[in-house]
């Protein structure tokens, strides 16, 4: 009998290639081994969390959607209708991208109900992207989830998935790596592809610091995400057409966690560092504190 465990790209891929399977499917198969769920079940749950997703971009994109803090007010609509006069994002489903992976982001920001993909600050990318592809892609939406939950598996075996351990790299970096790896699959990638889509983004996001302003996950966690759902798709893009990481996603993911080591932990998420320390953030929480 097949065992469908994996903790690295390279045994995924040889369970890949030996099955003759889209990582999708061998993901569904390891769910179905190690926890009795039926591969159809895996499906249906799937698609339940993307309706979950959908609803994260909806709420995002509200005019009145704000924060408790007001850092997040309606940031994916303001850019959403200025974007429909064009500027510089001409192209429809990139300008989507962006402003749907606010818009769900802010959802988070904002208290809704979120899908971690992997973390809760970057939760806007996979969300985001998969919305804005869903024309193109139709029902091949779970098909991404479930690769995108292996780069996910992988990147939590071999380092690590939270900005206090790793910085924002292993929240936001493996947010689009996981969504580079996705798109990929739904776009007709060999596994081989999806990988070194998760590998091209995941080394464009290396040495992130996780420094949000007030300790909240809002500055510069809620616009970051909108950057790096675009990262994500730039990495799926030339991986589908054919340009290789020179460094493979194993190793890439063994830098993350060599660099997350030697980050200083004032820029682990403790507010130490970086953005939380600047004169305009303490400004404003002063300023919060007084207006009670
Ligand atoms: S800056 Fe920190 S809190 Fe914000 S998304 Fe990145 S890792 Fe998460």
């Amino acid at each position: 009998m097949t065992d469908y465990r994996f903790e690295s790209a390279v045994q995924l891929l040889t369970l890949c290639h030996e099955c003759g399977l889209p990582i999708s499917e061998v993901v569904a198969l390891r769910e179905e081994q190690l926890f009795g769920r039926h591969v159809q079940d895996t499906r249906r749950e799937t698609c339940r969390r993307y309706k979950v997703m959908k609803s994260m971009v909806e709420e995002g994109l509200r005019d009145d959607i704000h924060s408790r803090s007001g850092l997040t007010q309606a940031p994916a609509r303001k850019y959403y209708e200025s974007a429909s006069s064009g500027t510089v994002l001409r192209d429809p489903v990139l300008r989507n991208v962006l402003a749907y992976a606010i818009a769900a982001n802010s959802c988070n920001a904002c208290g809704g109900r979120i899908v971690a993909s992997p973390t809760a600050g970057s939760s806007g990318i996979l969300a985001g992207v998969l919305a804005a592809f869903e024309e193109r892609i139709g029902k091949k939406v779970v098909d991404a989830i479930l690769t995108a939950s292996a780069v996910g598996i992988i990147a939590h075996k071999r380092a690590f998935l939270s900005g206090a351990r790793g910085g924002c790299q292993a929240e936001i970096g493996v947010s689009a790596a996981m969504t580079a790896a996705g798109l990929a699959e739904a776009l007709g990638g060999e596994p081989c592809q999806c990988l070194n889509a998760a590998a091209l983004a995941l080394k464009n996001a290396l040495g992130l610091t996780c420094d949000p302003v007030g300790g909240l996950v809002e500055v510069p966690c809620v616009k970051r995400n909108g950057f790096f759902a675009v990262h994500a798709c730039v990495a799926a893009e030339l991986s589908l057409a054919g340009i290789g990481s020179f460094i493979p996603f194993d190793e890439v993911l063994d830098v993350m966690r060599q660099t997350g080591e030697m980050m200083s932990q004032a820029l682990r998420e403790t507010g130490l560092a970086g953005l939380a320390k600047t004169a305009t953030a303490k400004e404003y929480f002063k300023q919060a504190e007084k207006d009670g």
